[in-house]
Formats: C-alpha cells, sequence, structure tokens
C-alpha cells in the first residue's frame, strides 16, 4: 500500500506544494513547528532517508538546500533548520523548519 507521502506526491492527499523536481517533492507540514515549515521527501518509496543510495542522498540535500533558500526568501528567519525524525511516516523525509527565535516554535 502506498505511503501517505506517496499518495500526497500523486495528487490523492492535497498537499501545499513549495518545490518540486523530477526526484523530489517539497510541501508545507499540515502540523508546523514553525511558520514555513516544510517537507522534502523523495518520488521514489524508500522508508528511511539512510536506505537511499549516497547519490540519492546526495541529491536529496542539493534540492533541499535549493528549497531552504526559497523559504528564507518567504519567512525571512535566521537560519532553516534541517532534521531527520522518522517516526511517524515510513518514506525517507527531510524536515526543513524556518527558525528566527526560540518562540517562533509553535508546539
Ligand atoms: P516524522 O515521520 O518525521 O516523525 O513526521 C512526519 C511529519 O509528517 C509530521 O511532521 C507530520 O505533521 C507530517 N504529516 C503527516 N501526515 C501529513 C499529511 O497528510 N500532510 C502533510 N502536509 N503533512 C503530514
Amino acid at each position: 500500500m502506498a505511503t501517505i507521502f506517496s499518495r500526497i506526491i500523486t495528487g490523492e492527499i492535497p498537499s501545499y506544494k513549495v518545490a518540486e523536481n523530477d526526484q523530489f517533492y517539497a510541501f508545507l507540514d499540515i502540523n508546523p513547528l514553525t511558520k514555513g515549515h516544510t517537507l522534502v521527501v523523495p518520488k521514489c518509496e524508500v522508508d528511511y532517508i539512510f536506505d537511499l543510495e549516497d547519490n540519492e542522498l546526495a541529491a536529496m540535500h542539493v534540492f533541499a538546500k535549493s528549497v531552504a533558500l526559497a523559504i528564507q526568501k518567504v519567512f525571512p528567519c535566521k537560519k532553516v533548520g534541517e532534521a531527520v525524525i522518522g517516526l511517524e511516516v515510513p518514506h525517507a523525509h527531510i524536515h526543513l523548519i524556518p527558525i528566527q527565535k526560540e518562540s517562533d516554535m509553535i508546539f
């Protein structure tokens, strides 16, 4: 069965798209830690980010960097933090979290 992120990539489940290329899809997290919290996912279904081949992992980070730079223009912030968590959804993903100060955190 397709993961929830695969169903988002195909458009079966709606999402707010931030960016996309042939390999990766970036969209706003439904439960953001800060405004602009974005998820970057590979279009291929791989459970765990460190199961990606080295070249795929490198390409994902290059894509994530371009997304982070774009996010900074829309959500001015000190930096865009990157996190790999993966507790909830078994589809490799990177969290991009704009951070200005601790009080930005929504939780
Ligand atoms: P993790 O697997 O890294 O612990 O967290 C998965 C993330 O995916 C969570 O931050 C959660 O809010 C987000 N998420 C789960 N389901 C959906 C969804 O249907 N749409 C969107 N946009 N984000 C989701």
